[in-house]
Protein backbone atom coordinates (compact mmCIF):
# COMPACT_ATOMS: atom_id res chain seq x y z
CA UNK A 1 0.00 0.00 0.00
CA UNK A 2 1.44 3.71 -0.80
CA UNK A 3 0.77 6.44 1.28
CA UNK A 4 -1.83 7.63 -0.40
CA UNK A 5 -3.93 5.12 -0.11
CA UNK A 6 -2.90 5.25 3.63
CA UNK A 7 -4.16 8.65 4.19
CA UNK A 8 -6.84 8.40 1.84
CA UNK A 9 -8.13 5.40 4.46
CA UNK A 10 -7.30 7.27 7.54
CA UNK A 11 -9.33 9.85 5.95
CA UNK A 12 -12.11 8.19 5.22
CA UNK A 13 -12.01 6.85 9.00
CA UNK A 14 -11.90 10.65 10.04
CA UNK A 15 -15.00 11.31 7.85
CA UNK A 16 -16.77 8.94 9.21
CA UNK A 17 -15.76 9.55 12.80
CA UNK A 18 -17.04 13.26 12.24
CA UNK A 19 -20.61 11.51 10.48
CA UNK A 20 -21.21 9.68 13.64
CA UNK A 21 -20.81 12.32 15.74
CA UNK A 22 -17.97 11.00 17.13
CA UNK A 23 -14.83 12.71 16.08
CA UNK A 24 -12.29 14.22 19.24
CA UNK A 25 -10.10 16.67 18.72
CA UNK A 26 -7.46 18.40 21.51
CA UNK A 27 -8.20 21.27 23.32
CA UNK A 28 -4.72 22.87 24.09
CA UNK A 29 -5.06 24.24 27.56
CA UNK A 30 -2.39 27.08 28.73
CA UNK A 31 -1.05 26.92 31.88
CA UNK A 32 -1.75 24.02 34.75
CA UNK A 33 -4.24 21.41 35.45
CA UNK A 34 -6.72 24.01 37.88
CA UNK A 35 -10.33 25.01 37.68
CA UNK A 36 -9.87 28.27 35.52
CA UNK A 37 -7.85 27.60 32.13
CA UNK A 38 -7.34 29.27 28.79
CA UNK A 39 -8.42 27.25 26.03
CA UNK A 40 -7.33 29.60 22.70
CA UNK A 41 -7.09 32.58 24.91
CA UNK A 42 -10.36 32.61 26.36
CA UNK A 43 -11.20 32.11 30.33
CA UNK A 44 -13.00 28.65 31.03
CA UNK A 45 -14.22 27.05 33.95
CA UNK A 46 -13.59 23.72 34.91
CA UNK A 47 -15.91 21.13 35.45
CA UNK A 48 -14.14 18.10 33.51
CA UNK A 49 -11.13 17.39 36.21
CA UNK A 50 -10.97 14.64 38.08
CA UNK A 51 -7.97 16.08 40.13
CA UNK A 52 -11.13 15.91 42.53
CA UNK A 53 -8.85 17.46 46.23
CA UNK A 54 -7.42 19.87 44.01
CA UNK A 55 -3.78 18.39 44.35
CA UNK A 56 -2.13 18.25 40.84
CA UNK A 57 -0.66 22.20 40.90
CA UNK A 58 -0.70 22.17 44.96
CA UNK A 59 2.34 23.78 46.05
CA UNK A 60 3.05 20.85 48.21
CA UNK A 61 3.45 18.24 45.44
CA UNK A 62 4.94 20.66 43.11
CA UNK A 63 8.21 21.31 45.98
CA UNK A 64 8.30 17.26 46.45
CA UNK A 65 8.74 16.64 42.97
CA UNK A 66 10.94 19.36 42.54
CA UNK A 67 12.97 17.78 45.42
CA UNK A 68 12.84 14.46 43.38
CA UNK A 69 13.86 15.75 40.28
CA UNK A 70 16.96 17.59 42.56
CA UNK A 71 17.63 14.21 44.19
CA UNK A 72 16.91 11.57 41.41
CA UNK A 73 17.20 13.28 38.24
CA UNK A 74 14.32 13.51 35.45
CA UNK A 75 14.37 9.90 34.57
CA UNK A 76 14.64 6.83 35.89
CA UNK A 77 17.02 5.23 33.94
CA UNK A 78 15.50 1.38 33.83
CA UNK A 79 13.28 -0.92 34.49
CA UNK A 80 12.61 -1.27 38.51
CA UNK A 81 14.25 -5.16 37.71
CA UNK A 82 17.24 -3.89 35.68
CA UNK A 83 18.54 -0.43 37.59
CA UNK A 84 15.21 1.91 37.74
CA UNK A 85 14.36 0.61 41.39
CA UNK A 86 14.56 4.29 43.15
CA UNK A 87 14.60 4.72 46.69
CA UNK A 88 11.58 7.00 46.03
CA UNK A 89 9.35 4.29 44.27
CA UNK A 90 10.10 1.82 47.64
CA UNK A 91 8.84 4.61 50.15
CA UNK A 92 5.62 5.41 47.80
CA UNK A 93 5.19 1.93 47.88
CA UNK A 94 5.72 2.04 51.54
CA UNK A 95 3.08 4.58 51.95
CA UNK A 96 0.72 3.08 49.84
CA UNK A 97 0.57 -0.20 51.82
CA UNK A 98 0.32 2.22 54.67
CA UNK A 99 -2.54 4.14 53.00
CA UNK A 100 -4.75 1.03 52.37
CA UNK A 101 -3.55 -1.25 55.10
CA UNK A 102 -2.06 -3.72 52.89
CA UNK A 103 0.71 -6.14 53.03
CA UNK A 104 2.38 -4.54 50.09
CA UNK A 105 2.25 -2.31 47.23
CA UNK A 106 3.70 -2.25 43.51
CA UNK A 107 3.24 0.85 41.39
CA UNK A 108 3.41 0.93 36.99
CA UNK A 109 3.64 4.07 35.00
CA UNK A 110 -0.25 4.17 34.89
CA UNK A 111 -3.52 2.84 36.56
CA UNK A 112 -3.75 1.42 32.69
CA UNK A 113 -0.71 -0.61 33.12
CA UNK A 114 -1.28 -1.33 36.76
CA UNK A 115 -4.28 -3.62 35.40
CA UNK A 116 -3.03 -4.68 32.53
CA UNK A 117 0.02 -5.96 34.17
CA UNK A 118 -1.72 -7.46 36.79
CA UNK A 119 -4.81 -9.20 35.18
CA UNK A 120 -2.61 -10.98 33.23
CA UNK A 121 -0.11 -11.77 35.58
CA UNK A 122 -3.30 -13.29 37.63
CA UNK A 123 -5.29 -14.92 34.84
CA UNK A 124 -4.80 -16.57 31.12
CA UNK A 125 -5.86 -19.23 29.14
CA UNK A 126 -8.23 -21.90 30.82
CA UNK A 127 -9.15 -19.13 33.20
CA UNK A 128 -12.29 -17.07 33.12
CA UNK A 129 -12.60 -13.15 34.13
CA UNK A 130 -16.11 -12.00 34.40
CA UNK A 131 -16.71 -8.16 34.54
CA UNK A 132 -19.63 -5.54 35.26
CA UNK A 133 -20.60 -4.61 32.11
CA UNK A 134 -19.50 -1.20 32.84
CA UNK A 135 -15.64 -1.94 33.59
CA UNK A 136 -13.83 0.79 32.35
CA UNK A 137 -11.53 -0.04 29.38
CA UNK A 138 -8.06 -1.08 31.06
CA UNK A 139 -9.76 -3.73 32.74
CA UNK A 140 -11.50 -5.02 29.15
CA UNK A 141 -8.24 -4.74 27.48
CA UNK A 142 -6.35 -6.75 30.23
CA UNK A 143 -9.18 -9.20 30.18
CA UNK A 144 -8.93 -9.60 26.35
CA UNK A 145 -4.91 -9.57 26.58
CA UNK A 146 -4.79 -12.27 29.04
CA UNK A 147 -6.03 -14.58 26.88
CA UNK A 148 -8.91 -16.08 30.06
CA UNK A 149 -12.17 -16.00 29.14
CA UNK A 150 -14.10 -13.34 28.99
CA UNK A 151 -17.88 -13.16 30.85
CA UNK A 152 -19.61 -9.86 31.14
CA UNK A 153 -22.42 -9.11 33.76
CA UNK A 154 -24.98 -6.64 33.40
CA UNK A 155 -24.19 -2.92 35.73
CA UNK A 156 -24.46 -4.38 39.84
CA UNK A 157 -26.36 -6.75 38.66
CA UNK A 158 -25.45 -9.65 41.20
CA UNK A 159 -28.18 -12.03 40.22
CA UNK A 160 -26.63 -12.41 37.53
CA UNK A 161 -23.25 -12.61 38.20
CA UNK A 162 -24.53 -15.67 40.47
CA UNK A 163 -26.06 -17.30 37.86
CA UNK A 164 -22.97 -17.00 35.92
CA UNK A 165 -20.83 -18.04 38.63
CA UNK A 166 -23.20 -21.00 39.68
CA UNK A 167 -23.02 -22.37 35.87
CA UNK A 168 -18.87 -22.32 35.99
CA UNK A 169 -19.40 -24.21 39.36
CA UNK A 170 -21.36 -26.94 38.20
CA UNK A 171 -18.97 -26.82 34.22
CA UNK A 172 -15.86 -27.21 36.69
CA UNK A 173 -14.75 -30.77 37.02
CA UNK A 174 -12.18 -30.37 39.98
CA UNK A 175 -10.01 -33.35 39.93
CA UNK A 176 -7.79 -31.27 42.04
CA UNK A 177 -7.60 -27.38 43.48
CA UNK A 178 -4.29 -27.16 41.30
CA UNK A 179 -5.75 -27.65 38.08
CA UNK A 180 -9.18 -25.65 38.62
CA UNK A 181 -9.74 -22.87 36.39
CA UNK A 182 -9.09 -19.94 38.12
CA UNK A 183 -12.19 -17.41 38.10
CA UNK A 184 -11.19 -13.77 38.11
CA UNK A 185 -14.20 -11.15 39.12
CA UNK A 186 -12.76 -7.39 37.96
CA UNK A 187 -15.23 -4.10 38.72
CA UNK A 188 -14.86 -0.53 39.41
CA UNK A 189 -15.72 0.56 42.67
CA UNK A 190 -16.94 4.22 42.43
CA UNK A 191 -17.93 3.73 37.95
CA UNK A 192 -16.10 6.74 36.31
CA UNK A 193 -18.37 7.63 33.81
CA UNK A 194 -21.53 7.24 36.06
CA UNK A 195 -20.42 8.01 39.34
CA UNK A 196 -22.56 5.33 41.36
CA UNK A 197 -21.15 2.69 43.25
CA UNK A 198 -20.04 -1.38 42.88
CA UNK A 199 -22.18 -3.38 46.39
CA UNK A 200 -18.49 -4.24 47.18
CA UNK A 201 -20.25 -6.31 49.83
CA UNK A 202 -22.46 -8.64 48.02
CA UNK A 203 -19.72 -9.08 45.36
CA UNK A 204 -17.14 -10.35 48.25
CA UNK A 205 -19.87 -12.49 49.35
CA UNK A 206 -20.32 -13.93 45.88
CA UNK A 207 -16.29 -14.65 45.32
CA UNK A 208 -16.27 -16.39 48.74
CA UNK A 209 -19.12 -18.70 48.19
CA UNK A 210 -17.99 -20.05 44.85
CA UNK A 211 -14.48 -19.29 45.32
CA UNK A 212 -13.55 -16.56 42.71
CA UNK A 213 -11.08 -13.78 43.39
CA UNK A 214 -11.97 -9.92 43.38
CA UNK A 215 -10.08 -7.49 42.06
CA UNK A 216 -11.28 -3.82 42.60
CA UNK A 217 -10.46 -0.47 40.57
CA UNK A 218 -10.67 2.11 42.95
CA UNK A 219 -9.50 4.79 40.69
CA UNK A 220 -12.18 7.54 41.30
CA UNK A 221 -12.78 6.22 45.28
CA UNK A 222 -9.11 6.39 46.38
CA UNK A 223 -8.98 9.52 48.36
CA UNK A 224 -12.35 10.58 48.38
CA UNK A 225 -14.41 7.69 50.32
CA UNK A 226 -14.15 5.71 53.90
CA UNK A 227 -13.40 7.33 57.29
CA UNK A 228 -9.54 7.70 56.29
CA UNK A 229 -10.16 7.87 52.67
CA UNK A 230 -8.64 4.36 51.67
CA UNK A 231 -11.80 3.89 49.06
CA UNK A 232 -14.67 2.55 49.09
CA UNK A 233 -13.51 -0.72 50.20
CA UNK A 234 -12.58 0.59 53.18
CA UNK A 235 -15.94 3.03 53.67
CA UNK A 236 -17.96 -0.50 52.74
CA UNK A 237 -15.35 -1.98 55.27
CA UNK A 238 -14.30 -5.05 53.06
CA UNK A 239 -10.46 -4.53 53.21
CA UNK A 240 -9.35 -7.84 54.16
CA UNK A 241 -11.69 -9.24 51.48
CA UNK A 242 -10.38 -8.20 48.46
CA UNK A 243 -7.54 -9.98 46.74
CA UNK A 244 -6.45 -7.24 44.13
CA UNK A 245 -7.02 -3.43 44.90
CA UNK A 246 -5.91 -1.24 41.77
CA UNK A 247 -5.90 2.31 42.09
CA UNK A 248 -4.62 5.34 39.81
CA UNK A 249 -2.15 8.56 41.30
CA UNK A 250 -3.74 10.70 38.73
CA UNK A 251 -6.84 11.48 40.19
CA UNK A 252 -7.60 12.49 43.65
CA UNK A 253 -3.77 12.09 44.18
CA UNK A 254 -3.22 14.83 41.68
CA UNK A 255 0.04 12.92 40.62
CA UNK A 256 0.50 10.29 37.31
CA UNK A 257 1.00 6.43 38.20
CA UNK A 258 -0.53 3.30 38.67
CA UNK A 259 -0.66 0.70 41.85
CA UNK A 260 -1.99 -2.29 42.82
CA UNK A 261 -2.10 -2.96 46.89
CA UNK A 262 -2.58 -6.50 48.38
CA UNK A 263 -0.41 -9.22 50.17
CA UNK A 264 3.26 -9.49 50.00
CA UNK A 265 2.95 -12.57 47.73
CA UNK A 266 0.34 -10.93 45.34
CA UNK A 267 3.28 -7.80 44.47
CA UNK A 268 6.17 -10.43 44.21
CA UNK A 269 3.71 -12.47 42.01
CA UNK A 270 3.58 -9.37 40.01
CA UNK A 271 7.28 -8.31 40.23
CA UNK A 272 8.09 -11.78 38.19
CA UNK A 273 4.71 -11.80 35.76
CA UNK A 274 3.16 -8.56 35.49
CA UNK A 275 4.52 -7.63 31.96
CA UNK A 276 3.60 -3.59 32.25
CA UNK A 277 5.90 -3.66 35.56
CA UNK A 278 8.88 -5.76 34.14
CA UNK A 279 9.03 -4.05 30.62
CA UNK A 280 8.79 -1.18 30.84
CA UNK A 281 10.53 2.16 32.40
CA UNK A 282 9.97 2.82 36.17
CA UNK A 283 8.11 5.82 36.44
CA UNK A 284 9.67 9.27 36.71
CA UNK A 285 11.03 10.28 40.24
CA UNK A 286 9.13 13.78 40.07
CA UNK A 287 5.48 11.76 40.03
CA UNK A 288 6.43 8.98 42.59
CA UNK A 289 7.48 12.43 45.07
CA UNK A 290 4.39 14.45 44.26
CA UNK A 291 2.00 11.26 45.28
CA UNK A 292 3.68 10.80 48.61
CA UNK A 293 3.55 14.58 48.91
CA UNK A 294 -0.46 13.95 48.35
CA UNK A 295 -1.07 11.13 50.49
CA UNK A 296 0.41 13.00 53.27
CA UNK A 297 -2.01 15.80 52.52
CA UNK A 298 -4.95 13.55 52.32
CA UNK A 299 -4.14 12.14 55.79
CA UNK A 300 -4.01 15.80 56.80
CA UNK A 301 -6.35 18.44 58.76
CA UNK A 302 -6.06 20.07 55.09
CA UNK A 303 -7.03 17.06 53.67
CA UNK A 304 -9.62 16.67 55.51
CA UNK A 305 -10.69 20.42 54.86
CA UNK A 306 -10.92 19.80 51.03
CA UNK A 307 -12.59 16.71 50.68
CA UNK A 308 -15.36 18.60 53.30
CA UNK A 309 -16.08 21.28 50.93
CA UNK A 310 -15.73 18.43 47.97
CA UNK A 311 -18.92 16.83 49.62
CA UNK A 312 -20.80 20.02 50.11
CA UNK A 313 -20.65 21.46 46.75
CA UNK A 314 -21.47 18.14 45.11
CA UNK A 315 -24.53 17.67 47.76
CA UNK A 316 -25.56 21.50 46.36
CA UNK A 317 -25.37 20.31 42.81
CA UNK A 318 -27.16 17.29 43.29
CA UNK A 319 -29.97 19.65 45.28
CA UNK A 320 -30.14 21.65 42.23
CA UNK A 321 -30.10 19.31 39.48
CA UNK A 322 -32.55 17.12 41.31
CA UNK A 323 -34.93 20.63 40.64
CA UNK A 324 -33.58 21.02 37.14
CA UNK A 325 -34.45 16.83 36.42
CA UNK A 326 -38.00 16.93 37.99
CA UNK A 327 -38.53 20.36 35.19
CA UNK A 328 -37.20 18.36 32.72
CA UNK A 329 -36.77 14.76 32.74
CA UNK A 330 -33.82 14.65 31.06
CA UNK A 331 -31.34 14.29 33.81
CA UNK A 332 -30.96 10.32 35.00
CA UNK A 333 -28.13 9.12 36.85
CA UNK A 334 -28.72 5.42 36.47
CA UNK A 335 -30.50 3.44 39.00
CA UNK A 336 -28.25 1.99 41.63
CA UNK A 337 -28.61 0.57 44.68
CA UNK A 338 -26.11 2.39 46.66
CA UNK A 339 -26.01 5.48 47.38
CA UNK A 340 -22.71 7.18 47.06
CA UNK A 341 -21.82 9.34 50.41
CA UNK A 342 -21.35 12.17 47.81
CA UNK A 343 -21.03 12.27 44.23
CA UNK A 344 -18.18 13.79 43.00
CA UNK A 345 -19.20 12.84 39.60
CA UNK A 346 -22.56 13.52 37.69
CA UNK A 347 -23.59 11.90 34.53
CA UNK A 348 -26.05 13.83 32.50
CA UNK A 349 -27.62 11.65 29.96
CA UNK A 350 -28.67 13.21 26.77
CA UNK A 351 -28.76 9.86 24.59
CA UNK A 352 -27.62 11.17 21.21
CA UNK A 353 -24.52 12.04 20.74
CA UNK A 354 -25.38 15.13 18.70
CA UNK A 355 -27.27 16.00 21.98
CA UNK A 356 -24.21 15.41 24.38
CA UNK A 357 -22.26 18.10 21.96
CA UNK A 358 -24.83 20.59 21.43
CA UNK A 359 -25.11 21.21 24.95
CA UNK A 360 -21.57 20.73 25.55
CA UNK A 361 -20.76 23.46 22.77
CA UNK A 362 -23.46 25.79 24.54
CA UNK A 363 -21.97 25.31 27.68
CA UNK A 364 -17.85 25.93 25.87
CA UNK A 365 -19.98 29.32 24.30
CA UNK A 366 -21.01 30.09 28.29
CA UNK A 367 -17.39 29.72 29.57
CA UNK A 368 -17.78 26.38 31.24
CA UNK A 369 -15.59 23.21 29.66
CA UNK A 370 -17.81 20.28 30.77
CA UNK A 371 -16.93 17.88 27.01
CA UNK A 372 -19.54 15.56 25.71
CA UNK A 373 -19.08 11.80 26.68
CA UNK A 374 -19.60 9.60 23.99
CA UNK A 375 -18.74 5.86 22.70
CA UNK A 376 -16.58 4.72 23.31
CA UNK A 377 -16.14 5.97 26.31
CA UNK A 378 -19.85 5.32 27.30
CA UNK A 379 -22.50 2.73 24.90
CA UNK A 380 -23.73 4.37 21.76
CA UNK A 381 -26.81 6.14 22.35
CA UNK A 382 -25.91 7.02 26.17
CA UNK A 383 -23.25 10.08 25.29
CA UNK A 384 -23.77 12.32 28.29
CA UNK A 385 -21.85 15.19 29.90
CA UNK A 386 -20.09 14.19 33.04
CA UNK A 387 -19.72 17.10 35.46
CA UNK A 388 -17.14 16.42 37.82
CA UNK A 389 -15.95 18.83 40.99
CA UNK A 390 -13.03 19.26 42.74
CA UNK A 391 -12.25 21.21 46.52
CA UNK A 392 -10.95 24.05 44.67
CA UNK A 393 -14.17 25.25 42.99
CA UNK A 394 -16.50 27.54 44.84
CA UNK A 395 -20.50 27.31 46.08
CA UNK A 396 -21.07 30.34 43.41
CA UNK A 397 -19.02 28.78 40.62
CA UNK A 398 -21.47 25.88 41.42
CA UNK A 399 -24.55 28.02 41.12
CA UNK A 400 -23.45 29.38 37.75
CA UNK A 401 -23.05 26.33 36.54
CA UNK A 402 -26.73 24.93 37.63
CA UNK A 403 -27.60 28.18 36.28
CA UNK A 404 -26.59 27.40 32.93
CA UNK A 405 -27.25 23.95 32.82
CA UNK A 406 -31.14 24.81 33.80
CA UNK A 407 -33.49 24.92 30.42
CA UNK A 408 -35.74 27.29 31.99
CA UNK A 409 -33.04 29.62 32.38
CA UNK A 410 -32.16 30.18 28.86
CA UNK A 411 -33.87 31.76 25.79
C1 LIG B 1 -8.51 6.72 34.83
C2 LIG B 1 -8.86 5.33 35.11
C3 LIG B 1 -7.93 4.31 35.02
C4 LIG B 1 -6.57 4.52 34.43
O1 LIG B 1 -5.73 5.23 35.26
P1 LIG B 1 -4.54 6.08 34.60
O2 LIG B 1 -3.60 6.29 35.72
O3 LIG B 1 -5.16 7.32 34.07
O4 LIG B 1 -3.97 5.24 33.51
C5 LIG B 1 -8.30 3.05 35.41
N1 LIG B 1 -9.55 2.79 35.85
C6 LIG B 1 -10.47 3.74 35.93
C7 LIG B 1 -11.82 3.40 36.42
C8 LIG B 1 -10.17 5.05 35.55
O5 LIG B 1 -11.12 5.97 35.58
Amino acid sequence: MNSSEFDHLLSERLAQFHQHNLLRKLRQIDGPQAIHIQIDGKPRLNFSSNDYLGLANDPALKSQAANAVALYGAGSGSSRLICGSLSVHHELETALARFKQTEAALTFSAGYAAALGAITALVGKGDVIVIDRLAHACIVDAARLSGARLLVYPHNDMDRLEQILRRLDRGAQKPSPASRARILIATESVFSMDGDLAPLRDLADLKDRYGAWLMVDEAHATGLYGPNRRGLIEDQKVSDRIEVQMGTLSKAIGSSGGFICGSRLLIDCLINRARTFIFSTAPCPASAAAAIAALQVIASPEGTHRLDHLRRLAGRFSEGMAKIGDATARSSPPATRLDPPFRAIHPWILGEESAALQMSTRLDQAGFLVPAIRFPAVAKGAARLRITFTSNHTFEEVESLLKALDPSQTT
